[in-house]
């Protein structure tokens, strides 16, 4: 098993709802703040990761 943990530091991240937006089954934006909602390796992932601002999301 590839173990992968999707993190987004809340200190950074403005709530801009880009990863949202953009990977929406995983990135869930409230209170402005992003949570992962479920750990899953799909393409959108990396596609939120560079889309972030301020480069909150990581893994
Ligand atoms: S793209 Fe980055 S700054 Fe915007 S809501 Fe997601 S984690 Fe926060």
């Amino acid at each position: 098993m590839i173990s992968m943990t999707i993190k987004v530091d809340e200190d950074k991240c403005i709530g801009c709802g880009s990863c949202e937006s953009i990977c929406g089954k995983i990135f869930d934006v409230r209170g402005g703040k992003a949570k992962v909602k479920v750990q899953k390796e799909l393409p959108c992932v990396n596609q939120a990761i560079q889309s972030c601002p301020v480069q909150a999301i990581s893994k």
